[in-house]
């Protein structure tokens, strides 16, 4: 890019998750006009609400990681600050193939931070412990040039570790196994703790205690779709023109105003081809669809077509039974890839786990939450379960959360459920991950002013992607020669304030 170009005015963002909302509002916040295409009919991506018995819940994700100051910055900018709470300290649970056994209630990824504590001897046996404890004894390097988060838990704790503790864990949260999971993506800071604290039992729980409180995750009273909510608030006061239901399927220079635009979109209802345009082009939609729209303008971004992510199930369950009062599996449960008799990834007692969902669903009621899909070898197949009709996979979550809780659930105690499919929305963040997605990033960089955001190149997660936007864009428009805004928390109002919905 030359130098000699003046600052982009406008921009042009394709996506409208949070890492789509997020860019809109610090472009606007910098001076930019903004306009924000979206496929769906619907603005939040991953981060929503749905009404199950008269209950309104997540429909995607429900907590952050506290581990970073990303996402209560952003939160106290929205005022939302006040609306944050904590997850209760129940403990959480595992299924593996001889029944339900404690989690590990310290340290990350169900890394344990003493793998010789009381309640792990269930799920990791005599020999399991005394393999981990080696991790103790172990020189601080053993393990920290492994590339995957599975090799370096091997190296150091074992098998009965990787397979029993934190397989399942990965499995639920990133739906993929630690041999396939690179450590730096999905565990950032983790070798470096290790190298300092000498053990990775000692690094977990340094990771751990980084967080405020104590607790990895925190999320807000309501649920974490406000953040969606108060974002698109905040843009549309901003002035940010939003337009939903509008996929983008390609994307070209516009050769009037040296800027992008969309050249083709394909509305859901009615034919119209109005043209969105923007100096500036943002694209935050999934790792697929992002290179398949920048592709046709640099040669080399085609071979970093991603892996699609497996395709995932939420099936909502909301119960009447006083006997699940006692949290009898504490927030819930992560189930072991070897387990055959339930096919749910992990479980999520929600009545258990947030206070205001226990008041707002009143006494002996209970919202089960169970998450569907592991990945499968072929990585373009649909997980059986997860291609079932609506109320065959109601019906098997009602079985399969008996199971799990230890309490017989009857359909006739069903008082609502729901089932919310995702695709593509958790990313495969592979062996290599982190250097792939620095070359695709550079190669990005060389398209005019053009930038890429998303979790499938931040890892999966509101503190990865929140952090990781905010950083690119402040970088993008640097580089651009925007200057700095006086209070970059605060949208600026540009004109032009319409939400389009064509
Ligand atoms: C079921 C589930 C539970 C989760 N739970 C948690 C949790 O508890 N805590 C946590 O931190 N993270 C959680 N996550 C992960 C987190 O939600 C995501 O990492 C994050 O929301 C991703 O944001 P994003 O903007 O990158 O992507 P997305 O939210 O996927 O947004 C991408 C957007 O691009 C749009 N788009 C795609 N193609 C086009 C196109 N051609 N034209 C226009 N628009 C297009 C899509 O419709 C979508 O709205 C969860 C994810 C899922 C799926």
């Amino acid at each position: 890019m030359s130098g000699a170009r003046r600052a982009p005015r406008t921009a042009l963002v394709v996506g409208g998750g949070i890492s789509g909302l997020v860019a809109a509002r610090d472009l606007a916040a910098r001076g930019l006009r903004v306009t924000l295409v979206e496929a769906a009919d619907h603005l939040g991506g991953a981060v929503g609400a749905h009404e199950v018995a008269g209950l309104v819940l997540d429909s995607g994700a429900e907590s952050f990681a506290t581990r970073s100051p990303a996402v209560p910055d952003l939160l106290a900018e929205l005022g939302l600050a006040g609306r944050v709470v904590h997850p209760n300290r129940t403990g959480s649970w595992l299924y593996l193939p001889e029944g339900a056994v404690p989690a590990p209630s310290s340290g990350v990824l169900g890394i344990p931070a003493d793998p010789t504590a009381p309640r792990l001897r269930a799920a990791l046996g005599r020999a399991g412990v005394l393999r981990a404890s080696l991790d103790r004894r172990l020189p601080a390097f053993v393990g920290t040039t492994e590339a995957s988060l599975g090799g370096l838990v091997r190296a150091r704790m074992g098998d009965r570790v990787l397979e029993r503790l934190v397989a399942p864990f990965t499995a639920g949260v990133h739906s993929a196994h630690p041999d396939d999971l690179d450590v730096d993506a999905v565990a950032p800071g983790l070798r470096r703790a290790l190298r300092e604290h000498g053990s990775l039992g000692a690094a977990a729980a340094a990771l751990r205690l980084a967080s405020p409180a104590g607790a990895n995750v925190a999320g807000l009273r309501g649920g974490m779709n406000a953040l969606s909510e108060a974002l698109v608030h905040d843009l549309e006061e901003a002035g940010v023109k939003l337009v939903t239901d509008h996929d983008v399927i390609a994307l070209d220079r516009d050769p009037r105003r040296d800027g992008w635009m969309v050249i083709q979109r394909q509305p859901r209802h009615g034919d119209k081809t109005a043209v969105a345009r923007g100096e500036l082009l943002v694209v935050a939609t999934d790792g697929p669809t992002a290179v398949r729209l920048l592709a046709g303008h640099h040669e080399t971004l085609q071979r970093f077509a991603p892996e699609a992510g497996p395709q995932v199930a939420l099936a909502t369950l909301v119960v009447d039974e006083p006997r699940l009062d006692g949290a009898p599996r504490g927030t819930g449960l992560l189930v072991s890839e070897d387990v055959r008799r339930v096919r749910a990834k992990a479980l999520t007692h929600a009545t258990a786990k947030w206070e205001w969902v226990r008041e707002a669903a009143g006494p002996g009621r209970h919202v089960l939450r169970l998450s569907y899909g592991r990945a499968q070898a072929d990585a373009s197949a649909v997980p059986p379960e997860v291609s079932l009709p609506d109320d065959q996979l109601i019906r098997l979550a009602l079985s399969d959360a008996s199971t799990l809780m230890g309490v017989p659930l009857r359909p006739r105690q069903l008082v609502g459920a729901d089932v919310v499919r995702w695709q593509s929305a958790l990313p495969r963040a592979g062996v290599g991950h982190a250097r792939r997605v620095a070359e695709f990033r550079r190669a990005v960089a060389e398209l005019p002013d053009a930038l890429a955001v998303g979790g499938w190149l931040a890892g999966t997660g509101l503190a990865s992607v929140v952090a990781d936007t905010r950083s690119q864009v402040r970088a993008r428009l640097a580089a651009a020669g925007v200057p700095e805004a006086s209070d970059p928390a605060r949208p600026t109002r540009a004109p032009s304030s319409t939400r389009r919905k064509d």
